[in-house]
């Protein structure tokens, strides 16, 4: 259906070929209506023109905010000539048709690649113009949409050969539309996702509460104090102490530690460490026998440790916790009975925080260096695209089993290694300058552990191994092959990928790649 063009409205940021465009329309009689900008370059040129403020009887106001948003243009635009009804209220509110909109936007892509300030690419969001293009467009039946100058010569050969527009060609023009509008919504929604990564302040003004003059600093002969900063986020700045003695700088590092790592998991966990790395982790039915699982891992590093859990601490556990030395205890809550058990350790730290925090906050940490601050937000990262690189895809219970490993990486000081069986840690690796040699003193400690528990095999055998970062050479992999691992999960990612995931297959054993590193300094 060819429909004849007698009212055009011009509206274009690049005005290119816009003259010639316009000469046509004249020399077809169209009256042509344009914003502001538009219309003075039409004049300019020569060409008769009716500004959109004078066709709706209403200024551009907002500075050019509003221009075109008005019923008379979208009226003109939307209303059916094929509806009775349509063209009836057409006409009670003297609203005209527009067959021909001729559209380019606001150019929000070259005002931000310009390196131009804020205030000025907000300005360059295109309000008015995305909104005449997408009313045309759902109205290409009646009406025809262009909105790049490259469709300029197509429009002239349907005006030459048919003196109006094709169907066909206005539904094309229709669906280039959308897609420009699409993509230029999209280019507007990744420019505000990279402005919320602006969240670090020109200026750092780091503000705090004194809460206690420490007794000594990481060594006896630092001085050192304990500072809130009033987040509300349970753990150990917020927690109340039950009992025990006063609690050191080490203590309060560690335990964060410690806390941070059990609020990853969701069944009843517990999670100990020392020197801010876990040195047994699990997850089981009971927090009694996550502490028989955890403690089995290194239960002779977890002498004088930490021990976080995340389930109100009960009596079954503390009756065995208390069966080992240790410096303090968090929970989210300590049962009374659990309480009197451990009041026979009078110098066990005791802290109750009332709630776990939640491990995907937001947040952010501060380390100092030399002349300076690094920020940077926490890590709440969570892979959630796990890819199977190997042959041999993991059961779904050597699955469950790497992603425990894999979470309790991201506590453990990198290079860390982590293997885990039935959702507990049997062998961890933390804190060296190479990844094979975490691997060796993983599996080497978890060898000695097996020993001194009397076990048949070493507790690697047959677990799953996490690696925080990508091996850099099969090396590693292959010590954890060596160590009894039938399954990896790692970030991938390195040069030498291949020969990896090869030495994987070699072994017959499946590997998941995270494409999320965990490195923890
Ligand atoms: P001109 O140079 O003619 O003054 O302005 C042309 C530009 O204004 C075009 O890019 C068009 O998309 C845009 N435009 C048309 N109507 C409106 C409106 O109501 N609001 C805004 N923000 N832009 C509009």
């Amino acid at each position: 259906q060819i429909i004849p063009v007698r009212r055009a409205l011009i509206s274009v940021s690049d005005k290119t070929g816009l003259i010639d465009l316009a000469k046509l329309l004249a020399e077809n009689s169209v009256e042509i209506l344009s914003t502001g900008g538009t219309a003075k370059a039409l004049r300019d040129a020569g060409i008769k023109v009716v500004e959109v403020s004078d066709f709706t009887g209403f200024p551009e106001i907002l500075d050019g905010r509003v221009k075109t948003l008005m019923p008379q243009i979208h009226g003109g635009l939307l209303g059916r000539r094929d509806l009775a009804s349509h063209q009836e209220q057409m006409k009670q509110h003297n609203i005209l048709p527009i067959d021909l909109l001729c559209v380019n936007l606001y150019p929000f892509e070259e005002t931000v690649a310009s390196g131009a300030g804020k205030e000025d690419i907000i300005e360059n969001i295109d309000i008015g113009g995305p909104a005449l293009i997408r009313a045309a467009s759902k109205n290409h039946s009646h009406v025809a949409v262009l909105t790049d100058v490259h469709q300029y010569a197509a429009f002239k050969e349907e005006m030459k050969q048919n003196s109006g527009t094709t169907i066909r060609q206005r539904r094309k023009w229709a669906q280039a539309a959308y897609a420009r509008t699409a993509a230029y919504d999209a280019v507007i929604a990744s420019w505000f996702a990279d402005q919320a990564k602006d969240i670090f302040p020109e200026r750092l003004n780091l503000s705090g509460q004194r809460k206690q003059i420490l007794r000594y600093g990481e060594n006896p002969h630092q001085q050192a104090a304990f500072y809130t900063n009033g987040e509300q986020r349970p753990g150990v700045a917020t927690a109340q102490q039950l009992q025990g003695k006063e609690l050191s700088y080490n203590n309060l590092n560690d335990t964060d530690a410690a806390f941070e790592a059990v609020a990853e998991f969701d069944k009843p966990s517990v999670v100990i460490v020392k020197h801010a790395n876990p040195c047994g982790a699990a997850s089981a039915s009971s927090l009694s026998e996550a502490w028989d699982l955890a403690l089995r891992c290194d239960p002779v590093s977890a002498f004088g440790g930490i021990i976080a859990v995340n389930r109100p601490l009960d009596k079954e556990t503390a009756q065995k916790i208390i069966t080992i030395f240790s410096e303090v205890i968090i929970a989210p809550k300590v049962n009374s009975d659990a309480l009197e058990i451990l009041s026979k350790k009078k110098n066990v730290r005791i802290l109750e925080t009332g709630a776990m925090p939640d491990p995907l906050a937001q947040g952010m940490t501060v380390r100092t260096l030399a002349g300076g601050y690094l920020l940077q937000n926490r890590d709440n990262g969570r892979p959630s695209d796990f890819k199977v690189v190997t042959k041999r895809k993991p059961t779904e219970k050597e699955m469950e089993d790497l992603i425990f490993a894999f979470t309790i990486g991201k506590h453990v000081k990198s290079n860390a290694i982590i293997y885990v069986k039935d959702k507990a840690t049997v062998g961890i690796g933390a804190g060296q300058m190479s990844r094979v040699d975490s691997a060796r003193i993983a599996a080497h400690k978890s060898a000695e552990a097996a020993q001194a528990a009397d076990l048949e095999k070493p507790m690697t055998q047959g677990s799953v191994v996490a690696s925080d970062a990508f091996f850099p050479f099969a090396d590693g992999l292959q010590a954890a092959v060596a160590a009894g691992a039938t399954a990896v999960i790692q970030p991938g990612g390195s040069m030498r990928d291949n020969e990896v995931i090869a030495a994987a297959d070699e072994a017959g054993i499946a590997m998941v790649f995270t494409g999320m590193r965990h490195f923890r300094h």
